[in-house]
């Protein structure tokens, strides 16, 4: 029987282990599978950790979250198909739930199978080899719970390990004279740690607007960004403000492009993540940017110079939770052998004709539709539910033009339409800046 790997439980392998379990349910028989996840639990980002650093095993946490996360984008972009918040919850919820709801309805529809059994926990893949004499995998495992190491041989390897963990972390000037805390996004976990401070932001993309944001809401004294290209351009409240690229700190200031300064008690590095796989060969790892369309990958999800060996949720984000399952069922269908390859010329072409196509998009409007109509590419060579794709483009625009509108009041829009079911959002009962309690408990209340 063919024997399969999986790497990592986080939204993507679950969405894995759930399309196999599907199948099964289906009357199919389904191949072997092991999924190594190196946390405790599943949930990947979602399962949050308070620990920075190290973990308990000794090795890098994995964690990217923060308390009082919620949602950056509207709940109805990212719904399941075969399970939807009305199915979930019981009720229509508002449409930026915090992290806690997001997890519990990650967990709600894998709880309801067996799949666990298959999720050995606590266990951190350290190596992968391609073995080419007998066509096998040999994936080195650790056990950080009992500190033993073992080898087991697959036929594929499907990697699930995400890419917003690995911190890019830039070097200015002074950075190693400068006297207050110097932290990437990825070590932020409490915005009420800067609350009266003056604070500087890098970056200018999700974690800047949000990590700004957050520290506006748990009361920090101001915080300034510094863009290294554009501005985001929101209008911001008073004691938030946008300038021009950082140049260098010394002790306490920091020196812009403009010829301007400021004195800042910590510097908060949203600069972004690298795809990174240190337990992968040269010739098995992906190397791309964080971009739409990933180098070397047919449909986003077969390595080219291997097709045993498969990459889900690698693309930069605005689908998510759905967009891997419309994944994971390709890549069922793949090893099943309901799909058939192409052959290698069209596969090396598939994405660099994606790139091509994504390099001209002209707006973020542009890329979402882009987003969209490769989930529908995928979801319409398998059985996974169809959905409306428009619906779910149009709740994307709704949260873009209500961000333009108000950066601190958008997660108080109500109204959206879920592309599954056609349930129209509540608005939430308490506006987003003045909730400060983010727990499940308190955003179920009515
Ligand atoms: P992850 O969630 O990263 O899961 C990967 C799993 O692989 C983890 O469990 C990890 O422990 C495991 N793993 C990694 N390496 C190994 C190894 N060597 N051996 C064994 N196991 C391993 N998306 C949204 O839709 N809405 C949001 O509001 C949102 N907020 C976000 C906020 C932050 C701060 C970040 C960083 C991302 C956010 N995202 C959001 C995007 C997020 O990437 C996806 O929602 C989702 O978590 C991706 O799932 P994944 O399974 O691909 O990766
Ligand atoms: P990202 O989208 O890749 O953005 C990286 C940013 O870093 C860009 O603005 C980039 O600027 C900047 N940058 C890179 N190198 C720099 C340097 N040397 N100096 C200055 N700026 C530099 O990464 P991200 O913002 O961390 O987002 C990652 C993921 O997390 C996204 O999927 C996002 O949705 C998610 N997220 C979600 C939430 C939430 O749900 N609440 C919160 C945070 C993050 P340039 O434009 O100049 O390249």
């Amino acid at each position: 029987m063919t024997k399969i790997c999986i790497i990592g439980a986080g939204p993507s392998g679950l969405a894995q282990l759930r399309a196999f379990e599907q199948a099964e349910n289906s009357g199919s028989e389904i191949p072997e599978i092991v999924c190594y996840e190196k946390q405790e639990n599943w949930g990947g980002l979602w399962n949050f950790s308070w620990r920075t650093g190290t973990d308990q095993a000794g090795d890098t946490v994995h964690n990217s979250m923060y308390r009082y996360l919620w949602s950056n984008g509207p709940k109805e972009g990212l719904e399941f198909a075969d399970y939807t918040f009305q199915e979930h919850f019981g009720k229509s919820i508002a449409s930026y739930p915090p992290r806690e709801v997001l997890f519990d309805y990650i967990q709600g529809r894998i709880k309801k199978t067996n799949v666990r059994e298959k999720i050995e926990f606590n266990t951190l893949v350290r190596d992968v080899k391609y073995i080419e004499d007998r066509n096998v995998f040999a994936v080195t495992t650790r056990n950080g719970k009992t500190d033993s190491e073992k080898t087991v041989e697959f036929d594929n390897v499907i990697v699930a390990s995400g890419h917003f963990s690995t911190p890019n972390v830039p070097y200015y000037e002074g950075f190693e004279i400068f006297n207050g805390r110097i932290l990437h996004a990825h070590d932020f976990r409490d915005a009420r740690e800067f609350s009266d401070m003056d604070i500087l932001v890098l970056g200018t993309s999700y974690s800047a607007e949000d990590i700004t944001s957050q520290c506006w809401k748990y009361g920090c004294r101001s915080v300034t960004v510094a863009h290294r290209t554009a501005p985001m351009g929101f209008g911001w409240p008073e004691n938030i403000k946008e300038v021009p690229a950082l140049v260098k700190v010394n002790e306490r200031t920091a020196f812009f492009k403009d010829g301007s300064s400021a004195e800042f008690d910590a510097i908060i590095l949203c600069t972004g993540y690298k795809h990174h796989f240190p337990f992968l060969p040269d010739d098995l790892r992906l190397k791309t940017a964080n971009r739409l369309a990933c180098n070397d990958l047919y449909k986003g999800v077969v390595w080219n110079n291997n097709p045993k060996l498969f990459y889900l949720g690698m693309q930069d984000q605005w689908y998510t939770f759905n967009m891997f399952d419309a994944q994971a069922w390709y890549v069922r269908d793949v090893l099943m052998g309901q799909i058939q390859l192409p052959d290698q010329k069209t596969m090396d072409r598939d994405p660099v004709i994606r790139q091509e196509n994504e390099d001209a998009l002209e707006d973020d409007y542009a890329c979402i539709r882009y987003q969209g109509a490769y989930v529908q590419e995928l979801i319409n060579e398998t059985d996974y539910e169809n959905f409306n794709i428009d619906a779910a483009n149009e709740a994307f625009f709704q949260w873009k033009k209500a961000k333009k509108k108000n950066i601190m009041t958008f997660r108080d829009q109500g109204g959206l339409i879920s592309p599954m079911d056609e349930s129209t959002s509540p608005a939430h009962h308490t506006e987003w800046k003045d909730e400060l309690d983010d727990s499940m408990a308190s955003y179920m209340k009515n």
